[in-house]
């Protein structure tokens, strides 16, 4: 399995574990605010925040690294620039076209690459 993927992976199993851990929470969030708010209450700005914050902005990140999670991927794999595509091997040198020497991957360089460290996929 190359690098990439390999990163690729643990940021998707980071994201499932990020939601099986946030989920609950949500749900005993929702039950509580259900059961055990005042109906008065719950127009409470403050008291939606306090009880749904953690578990939404949780599960918003879990869902953002087991869905897409690019940025993340990007950051530590560049796709774009003189790097290669499988493990970021900086290609700068090398002939336009060919096999990276750290893994192997055949690899193309384009004419207007630069090592702007760019996050395009
Ligand atoms: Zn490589």
């Amino acid at each position: 399995m190359k690098h990439k993927t390999a990163f690729r992976l643990g940021v998707r199993a980071i994201g499932v574990l990020v939601i099986a851990e946030a989920l609950p929470r949500l749900v005993t969030a929702a039950l509580t605010f259900l059961v055990r708010v005042p109906l008065d209450d719950r127009g409470n700005f403050g008291e939606v925040l306090l009880l749904f914050s953690y578990p939404v902005v949780a599960v918003g990140i879990g869902l953002y690294l087991l869905l897409r999670g690019d940025w993340v991927i990007n950051l530590a794999f560049p796709s774009s620039g003189p790097y290669c595509s499988e493990c970021a091997y900086r290609l700068t040198g090398l002939p336009a076209e060919g096999e990276c020497p750290e893994c192997g991957t055949t690899y193309q360089l384009e004419a207007e690459d630069q090592p702007t460290g760019d996050a395009r996929e």
